[in-house]
């Protein structure tokens, strides 16, 4: 696989190299030089998800890392489903929310954690990236086992959410959590200081596993094959995929699915309140205003990062502009969407309910509308019991954690500090 830096097209990389460097030159991204097309779709809706999983990426990353290797990455990243619900009628929702962490971004963070792995052989690397909560159990989890890659994770202390983190600061082994006394914006710029520091980087090899790295956008290709897979045959060629949207890298996905040959008939961008997406299509100004707090707070972006790549291919022609439109969700209706899909007897949380109004609004009736799970309902309890009002259950993997003990290191927010930390702690690891 080629890809080129979206800014800087002299720049070409390989997929390994992709991985390794996340952003390419004046911080671009990089996107494959062709995608290839698929001409058997038929036959790969037939097979079992992994299966096909493996030949899709296959097919996007080439003779790389060799067809076995790519097999046995899937193998491991991808060890839960992507189950279609019938919602009502001609609706469906594809919930992504089945995995460890119970979000959509265990399907990029796992295969990415296989990727690092892989194309980093022997030589040891560092993942140090802070979180306000949701990344950093995705990325702990993603990477727990994986003995050569050591990971450590900065937080504001007492700012997290008990039970979140209770879900990345309890693995222990290559899993190094350290709560900040600061905000989260302190542990942010600690995070940036470390990228800063020459002696870190060389000698710790700092890799970041943000979301732009292409690994995790490949990774989410393949469940929109197993979406149009579940449907009826019959009606597998006039699905509308409605995506929840922050950074836009799950639609940019879709698009990717697209342009390889599934059927997808058309997309729906659906954002909440921050809607720069969805007034650029409109009226073709990009102008990100003020990012303003809502319930499905992983959307609270107004600069999405991802935005770049699905210009480039509608730009190159990869994707039809008029597929695309955008939606944006205020408070209210998602409101109004948790408790209609709850009186249709579908339990949802923010996220799904924004998609889900947004879908409302754009489908016809020859259509059939899939819109994305993309946390689990339980991950938005508070929310979600304030809403319906009824008590929302804890599922299995986060009740048992409930009761494991937090293995952090405790910091002051002090660069020196944590530069001492990190050659003890990961030198003697
Ligand atoms: C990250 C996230 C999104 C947004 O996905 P993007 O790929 O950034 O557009 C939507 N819902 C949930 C629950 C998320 O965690």
């Amino acid at each position: 696989m080629e890809l080129a830096n979206l800014k800087d097209p002299s720049e070409v990389v390989t997929f390994s190299q992709a991985v390794k460097q996340g952003l390419g030159r004046n911080q671009g991204l990089f996107f494959p030089t062709s995608l290839p097309k698929l001409d058997n779709i038929d036959a790969l809706l037939e097979m079992p998800f992994q299966q096909r999983s493996a030949y899709i990426l296959n097919q996007l990353i080439g003779d790389e890392l060799g067809e076995e290797t790519v097999a046995e990455m899937v193998n491991n990243a991808f060890q839960f489903t992507a189950p279609l619900a019938h919602v009502k009628d001609n609706i469906y929702s594809l919930e992504l929310y089945h995995g460890p962490t119970l979000a959509f971004k265990d399907f990029g963070a796992r295969f990415m954690a296989q990727c690092l792995a892989q194309v980093s052989g022997d030589s040891p690397v560092t993942i140090l990236t802070a979180t306000s909560g949701d990344t950093g159990a995705a990325v702990a989890h993603a990477f727990h086992g994986l003995s050569q890659i050591q990971v450590v994770i900065l937080y504001p202390k007492g700012m997290v959410s008990p039970l979140q983190e209770k879900q990345f600061a309890t693995l222990g082994d290559n899993i190094h959590t350290v709560e900040i006394d600061g905000a989260f914006d302190d542990c942010q710029a600690l995070v940036k200081d470390a990228f800063d520091d020459q002696q870190i980087k060389d000698e710790l090899h700092l890799n970041s596993a943000n979301s732009i790295n292409i690994a995790r956008l490949m990774a989410q290709v393949c469940y929109y094959f197993e979406a149009i897979a579940q449907l009826p045959k019959d009606k597998q060629k006039d699905a509308v995929i409605s995506v929840p949207s922050g950074n836009f890298g799950n639609l940019a996905a879709a698009m990717i699915a697209q342009a390889m040959g599934l059927p997808i008939k058309r997309f729906v961008a659906s954002t909440n309140a921050n809607d720069t997406v969805p007034r650029y299509l409109l009226n073709g100004l990009w102008e990100p205003k003020k990012t303003v707090s809502t319930m499905s707070n992983a959307m609270d972006i107004s600069s999405p990062n991802n935005w770049p790549r699905i210009e480039a291919m509608m730009e190159q022609g990869i994707v039809d502009k008029s597929l695309l439109t955008a939606e944006s969700v205020d408070e209210d209706y998602t409101h109004i969407g948790v408790r209609q899909l709850n009186e249709l007897g579908y339990l949802s949380e923010p996220h799904a309910a924004v998609a889900y109004k947004a879908l409302k609004r754009s489908l016809n009736d020859d259509e059939v509308g899939i819109f994305l799970g993309t946390a689990h309902p339980a991950k938005f309890k508070e929310t979600v019991e304030n809403i319906l009002g009824t008590p929302v259950a804890l599922p299995k993997a986060l009740a048992e954690v409930a009761n494991k003990d937090i293995l952090s290191d405790s910091l002051s927010a002090d660069f020196a500090t944590l530069k001492s930390y990190l050659f003890t702690t990961l030198k003697t690891s």
